[in-house]
């Protein structure tokens, strides 16, 4: 996974930890690069609890990992749903044109 800031491919470290940083932004876990971990617009989520950066993205659920609190992904990853105004009027549109159709038989 490449920086999401800058999109840097991350390289095997010689040895020991990783000097790249996890974190979460826009509720999709990320990759930062020891270069953008020093930038000022990061925009990283951050734990409501504690205000770390330092969280979890898990399926439908963010975790914090200073404090461990787990506050619910606000965003599904599913498709959007159609609004119900507009799913009538699609539904209202199709009967207009089935009812044109079964009248010119
Ligand atoms: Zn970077
Ligand atoms: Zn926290």
């Amino acid at each position: 996974m490449p920086c999401y800031r800058c999109g840097a491919r991350q390289t095997d470290p010689v040895r020991g930890a990783s000097p790249w940083k996890r974190g979460v932004h826009s509720q999709a876990q990320v990759l930062i690069c020891p270069d953008c971990q020093h930038a000022h617009d990061l925009r990283l989520d951050t734990c409501a609890s504690c205000g770390s950066t330092a969280l979890i993205c898990r399926l439908g659920e963010v975790e914090c990992r200073t404090c461990h609190a787990v506050r619910p992904a606000e965003r599904s990853a599913g498709p959007p749903e159609i609004p119900d105004g507009l799913a009538d009027e699609v539904a209202a549109a199709l009967s207009r044109v089935l009812g044109r159709l079964t009248s010119q038989s």
